[in-house]
């Protein structure tokens, strides 16, 4: 029996990155699988067809999760096509790096749209579903950085730690209908978010990180598993970190 067989997922900013190896992982584990992002594009079209091909179910969705009305919009669609959601993953997230005195207002409240209020929004319109159902799997990504803070990223690393708040509060608060909420705290990830980063802030990361490596997007995405899986069924409110043992302090 697969770690997901007979659950529906969804999963925000899938087209690529980490979140297009959650939508591929958990696909392989048997769940169906909606996806959003943006826009539709060829990332969006090869990452249906390639869950399609694995006997699953899956739909993408263009939506932007920062606004509030199309997060209610998405959850009004899989309550009428899919019927249930059994795994919500907040993955969508962005960055704009500054250092406090050259940061705009504008850069900070993107950052905070993007990053935290997604997470309020697809949690707010999809917690009415998983309340009925008595079941439910919340996971939110946060990032290292909002546990450990990073000169340049205080927009970013805010938005972070506002998660991890976030997530132990939904968890306290959700607990008693059965649905679990945690957040996973990703280090150094090769994604195209830390390939555009300059060679020497690459090799700087590198070196200080244990395993001496940058992670997968499949490290993350296993955790997640774990997460979404009826193995975790006692564990929620936590934050798991993976990052190579980076942020051992
Ligand atoms: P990525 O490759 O840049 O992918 C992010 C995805 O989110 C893209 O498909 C992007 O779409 C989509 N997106 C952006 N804004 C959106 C919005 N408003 N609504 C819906 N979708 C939106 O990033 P990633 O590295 O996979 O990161 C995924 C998550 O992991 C993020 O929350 C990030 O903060 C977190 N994380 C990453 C790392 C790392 O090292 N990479 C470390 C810690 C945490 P477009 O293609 O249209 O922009």
């Amino acid at each position: 029996m697969k770690l997901l067989e007979n659950k529906t997922a969804l999963i925000t900013g899938a087209s690529r990155g980490i979140g297009r190896s959650h939508a591929l992982l958990f696909a392989e584990e048997g769940a169906n699988i909606i996806f959003t992002d943006l826009k539709e594009n060829e990332m969006s079209e090869s990452l249906l067809s390639e869950l399609r091909a694995k006997g699953v179910r899956a739909d993408f969705l263009a939506s932007n999760a920062s606004d509030n009305a199309q997060a209610v919009e998405v959850a009004e669609w899989v309550a009428k096509n899919y019927g249930r959601l059994d795994i919500l993953v907040n993955n969508a997230g962005i960055t704009k790096d500054n250092l406090i005195l050259r940061m705009s207002v504008e850069d900070w409240n993107l950052i905070m749209d993007v990053n935290l209020r997604s997470v309020f929004n697809y949690t707010k319109a999809f917690a009415p579903m998983m309340m009925k159902q008595r079941a439910g799997s919340i996971i939110n990504i946060s990032s290292i950085v909002g546990l450990n803070g990073n000169a340049g990223q205080c927009n970013y690393s805010a938005s972070k730690a506002g998660i991890i708040g976030f997530t132990r509060s939904i968890a306290k608060e959700l607990g008693s209908r059965n649905i679990r909420c945690n957040a996973v705290a990703p280090g150094f990830i090769e994604t195209p978010m830390t390939q555009q980063l300059p060679e020497d802030v690459r090799k700087d990361w590198m070196t200080k990180i244990p395993l001496r490596r940058g992670g997968l997007d499949t490290d993350v995405a296993h955790v997640s598993l774990f997460l979404a899986s009826d193995l975790a069924s006692y564990v929620t409110g936590q934050v798991i970190s993976c990052d190579g043992g980076l942020a051992i302090n």
